[in-house]
């Protein structure tokens, strides 16, 4: 090994063992950037997390190299086994009935091969439209005719629980499943990590196929879980510990304590509350559509989604705010830190609003307003003030400085 060690540093003029700082100060830039801007704001979008050093370190470890599947290494198939049967204990599952594939990248690739996998060519797949809350992944469709009801292969999409916030009925899926004679594919990426902590409803119950992604809730690496690939065995293990089911918790408590205080203060939620890390603020009687709130949001270090919700006209001006608890739980945040996190969200959109006030509905002036306007200027640039140092005292998970 030190022989190893020894020859690389004789080797000076290879690139290949320069440290970043010296061969690319571009993405080193960049990289630190990223980090301060991490640091400094608040992640509120309902589908980022920030990975623990262990996870950070074996996703930059040699197991990079490993790229060639027809000529890997015993080292990989190990990791594999282990990626699988922590995956299969995770979620209690029984290895005689269920069976894990670990290879995909992504929560896309992941339902990409579920869907060629059992439905042939002409096969037909049911799941939500991206305006009804479905993901990417999940395709689209047009009206459903009476063929489409009875001959398809029922999908039903993780991301229900986005736009409800709410636990699904899975029953109710199996029995139209059931009497349609078609599979049913749970996408459990965003409450991947509620459910392995047992505090949300579990898909394996009544699912045939379940997808998902690593990286949100679960906070492990970007990777599908039940597609695994090597790095995601390292957040499996800590997915197991006793902290991990207290994190969860955590994202939940905290879910409620921001859904509760934005409603005290005169919000409307949808579907009037949450069951699960995310919470989506209407905004249809307010001055402003999401749009407009998300910018100011943004521009002073809160980090939202955007949502269409299926009341809005215009598909280009969504109304709804999802809001999402893991990431800042994972920065140790608490119930009464959510608190204040509403209070910011709060006058950031009141913001928004003052700026409507000043320039009218027209969204082309929105920007010109907020951004040259000084007194509302000067308004955003306290609250970021303010923010930043809110969020400057929380600890960041993963690799100090990277
Ligand atoms: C995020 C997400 C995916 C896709 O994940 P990628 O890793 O970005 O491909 C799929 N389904 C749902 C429900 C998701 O939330």
């Amino acid at each position: 090994m030190s022989r190893c060690r020894d020859k690389m540093t004789k080797i000076n003029n290879n690139s290949s063992s320069i440290d970043i700082k010296y061969v690319d100060s571009e993405i080193t830039d960049i990289i630190k950037q990223e980090k301060e801007r991490q640091c400094k704001g608040l992640e509120l979008i309902a589908a980022q997390n920030f990975t623990s050093k262990a996870v950070a370190q074996a996703m930059g470890s040699c197991l990079m190299n490993d790229g060639d599947k027809t000529h890997r290494s015993d080292n990989m198939d190990k990791i594999e086994k282990i990626c699988q049967k922590r995956a299969l204990e995770l979620f209690k599952l029984d290895p005689e009935e269920w069976g894990v594939n670990v290879h995909s990248l992504s929560g896309s690739i992941a339902n990409l091969v579920a869907y060629t996998a059992i439905a042939g060519p002409h096969g037909k797949i049911m799941g939500l439209d991206l305006f009804d809350g479905g993901h990417y992944s999940h395709g689209f469709h047009g009206s459903i005719d009476d063929t489409m009801a009875t001959s398809i292969k029922l999908h039903y999409s993780g991301d229900l629980f986005i736009n409800t916030s709410r636990d699904l009925d899975y029953r109710r899926f199996r029995d139209i499943c059931d009497d349609v004679g078609a599979y049913l594919l749970g996408d459990m990426a965003h409450v991947c990590g509620l459910v392995a902590a047992g505090l949300a409803p579990s898909p394996f119950d009544f699912c045939d196929i379940v997808t998902t992604t690593t990286y949100k809730s679960l906070r492990g690496p970007r990777a599908g879980l039940i597609f695994f690939r090597k790095a995601v065995a390292v957040s499996l293990k800590e997915a197991m510990s006793p902290d991990f089911i207290f994190y969860q918790k955590q994202i939940l408590a905290n879910a409620k304590a921001l859904c509760t205080e934005i409603q005290t203060r005169g919000y409307s939620i949808a579907t009037g509350g949450t069951d699960n890390h995310m919470v989506i603020i209407e905004l249809d009687t307010r001055k402003v559509n999401a749009n407009q709130a998300a910018t100011v949001l943004e521009d002073v270090g809160l980090y939202v989604n955007k949502k269409l919700r299926p009341s809005d006209k215009d598909k280009t001006k969504p109304s709804g705010l999802r809001i999402g608890s893991p990431a800042l739980t994972s920065r140790s945040f608490k119930e009464h830190h959510f608190t204040t996190v509403a209070d910011f969200i709060d006058r950031a959109i009141k913001i928004a609003e003052q700026v409507v006030e000043v320039c009218g509905r027209k969204e082309g002036k929105f920007k010109e307003e907020l951004f040259q306007n000084p007194k509302i200027q000067a308004n955003v640039n306290d609250l970021r003030t303010e923010i930043e140092n809110f969020a400057m005292q929380f600890p960041m998970p993963g690799i100090k400085g990277w």
